[in-house]
Order: C-alpha cells, then structure tokens, then sequence
C-alpha cells in the first residue's frame, strides 16, 4: 500500500493543481483525444510516478510538465504492468 502519497493526494495543494490543469486543457482525456476521440478526463495522472523520494518536490508532484488528464481506461493502461496499485483521482487505492 502506497501510503505516502495519501495525504499528498488529500492535499489541497494537489486538488487546486488537479483542477487547474484539468481545465487547461479543456477538461477531455488526452490520450483518447490523440485518437480523435472526445472522452472526459477523469484522473490526472503523473508522467513520472511518485515515489516516497520525489513525494515532497513539487517539480514532480505539481508540475504541469508532469501531469496527464485521462480517462478510467487509460488510466488504467498508464500503469498497467508498471505499478502494483494506482490511484484514481481521490486518492484511493487500487490494486491490479
Ligand atoms: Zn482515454
Ligand atoms: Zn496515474
């Protein structure tokens, strides 16, 4: 269980983040709009996963550079076979 980053995705630092950058880039799943496709975003995702070593830098945990909107599914390839949990955009745990 990926404690850590727990209280960093209750934050309100992140959800402020999370929110702002959903909107910058108008609220659609980026990876199904590469397909043509118009599907919401449903989870910010991080390019770079966080880790207990980068949990407090925000260059990692709040840059935009790093961030991703997805939807469930995609979300769900990001991390497949590289995570043994993901998180969705409340900060729950999944398993895989
Ligand atoms: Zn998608
Ligand atoms: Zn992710």
């Amino acid at each position: 269980m990926r404690e850590f980053a727990k209280a960093f995705y209750r934050s309100r630092a992140w959800k402020d983040c999370r929110a702002a950058y959903a909107k910058s880039v108008g609220g659609l799943c980026e990876t199904c709009l590469k397909a043509g496709l118009y599907v919401p975003g449903k989870v910010v995702h991080h390019r770079t996963a966080l880790t207990p070593d980068n949990i407090h830098d925000p260059t990692v945990t709040l840059s935009w550079s790093n961030l991703k909107l997805v939807c469930q599914d995609c979300h769900a390839r990001e991390h497949k076979g590289k995570d043994r949990y993901w998180f969705d955009d409340d900060g729950v745990v999944h398993p895989r």
